[in-house]
């Protein structure tokens, strides 16, 4: 089969690969029909995750349709359409009966490098480095997905890949983002990264209760988007000038926002933002290198007593303003989204037309040309917000 497959920073290739197979009598396989490429596979492409090998397959928002059905498995059959979530658990260990799916423990083979790595062992990921297990990824014609009844839900008829594909990782993905910030009824909610994780975790904080929502990013497809398909105030931090904080203070009667929601992650603005777009107060402590640049200004302009949810994804450590997250009283809430959690849910939202996820696609294009895509979502050419890859 073809598959895409990682070869170092900036280098992704489309490359020809044995055709996955049954391992275990939990799995099955699935022909992908659609795969999308996600922030998180820009941090891969940038270098940003260690223990990557050459010759990976990634990719982890995919669905598809039942090719193959393990012996053991009973909640599906062959021709069933599925979407994965991006996180594989098992369905039975302590983390799973706690719904923490994302940290169960049975499905990282190689949960010693996690250990060795970041001192924890989160569950199996596809397509995602060797510290979330080194599993083959869905940018690919075929996958071979692990404990098959606890993950994929199967697609009502009448609904298309466009519009429940995202529940493989970004609807999810920030809808928890917006249930972590604990947002209480009327409160305003400000997002910084207005990229698919942002887009929908704007949405899901209306859906949460939430009375006003601002939107960072320096992006203006991304930011127009957010005003007029996700209802958000917005605000372009280049063009205020270093004054981000005292802008959304001025907003918010001189308190701050009460919830942040910090959807940006390593890929960002790391360096390049730390030198060209500092804000004043986090100027002081900031170095070019620190990659935490979109969760220091939440801290800083959160609300005393607020709360910061960071679905954006850290593989490093870096800087984090401690005291000012100390002295405000601030609770942070972080991690690997609990895919299977949310998946029943959310579908029934898609289903009753509260929301469509497609609008969130500016790109559709064959597997042939991901690595091209790579580089058009990475640079944001051609108001590319996010890519739909067709094996
Ligand atoms: P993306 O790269 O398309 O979007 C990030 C956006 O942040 C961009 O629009 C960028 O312009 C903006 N940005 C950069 N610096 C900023 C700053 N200082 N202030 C405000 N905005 C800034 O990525 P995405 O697909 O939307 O994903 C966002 C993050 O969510 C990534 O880190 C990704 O890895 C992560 N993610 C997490 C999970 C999870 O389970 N927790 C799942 C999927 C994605
Ligand atoms: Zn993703």
């Amino acid at each position: 089969m073809k598959a895409l497959t990682w070869h170092g920073q900036g280098d992704v290739r489309v490359d020809t690969h044995p055709d996955p197979e049954i391992e275990e009598p939990t799995d099955v396989v699935i022909k992908v029909t659609s795969t999308a490429i996600c922030g998180s596979d820009l941090h891969l492409f940038d270098g940003f995750v260690p223990m990557m090998k050459s010759g990976d397959i990634i990719g982890h928002e995919p669905m598809g349709i039942v090719e193959e059905v393990g012996s053991g498995v009973t909640r599906l059959k062959k021709g069933d359409r599925v979407v994965v979530p991006f996180t594989i658990s098992c369905g039975h260990c302590w983390f799973c009966d706690q719904t923490l799916f994302s940290l169960c423990d049975n499905t990282n083979p190689k949960p010693e490098n996690a250990r060795q790595a970041m001192g924890h062992a989160p569950a199996g990921i596809y397509g995602y480095s060797h510290l979330t297990g080194g599993i083959p990824g869905g940018q690919a014609e075929y996958l071979r997905v692990p404990h098959a009844d606890v993950g994929p839900i199967k697609v009502p008829d009448g609904l298309t890949d466009e519009q429940v594909l995202f529940l493989s990782d970004i609807f999810p993905t920030g809808y928890m983002g917006a249930e972590n910030a604990e947002i209480q009824p009327g409160e305003t909610v400000a997002v910084w990264g207005c990229g698919p994780v942002g887009q929908f975790a704007i949405q899901s904080a209306w859906m949460l209760g939430a009375g006003r929502v601002i939107a960072i990013d320096r992006e203006p497809e991304r930011l127009r988007m957010a005003a007029e398909n996700s209802k958000a105030e917005t605000i372009n931090f280049e063009e205020v000038d270093g004054k981000l904080h005292e802008l959304l203070s001025d907003m918010t009667d001189g308190r701050g926002p009460d919830r942040c929601i910090e959807a940006v992650g390593m890929e960002a603005h790391g360096a390049s933002a730390a030198k060209t777009i500092v804000d004043k107060a986090a100027q002081a402590t900031h170095t070019q290198s620190d990659r935490t640049y979109a969760l220091n200004q939440a801290i800083m302009a959160c609300r005393k007593g607020g709360t910061i949810s960071m679905p954006g994804v850290y593989a490093q450590s870096g800087s984090v303003k401690l005291g000012p997250l100390m002295n405000k009283g601030l609770t942070l809430k972080t991690g690997q989204t609990h895919v299977q959690r949310y998946l029943e849910p959310l579908m029934q939202k898609i289903e009753s037309g509260e929301i469509d996820p497609s609008f969130i696609i500016t790109h559709t294009a064959p597997l042939a040309d991901a690595p091209k895509m790579y580089e058009t979502f990475r640079d944001k050419k051609d108001d590319c917000i996010k890519v739909v890859l067709k094996p």
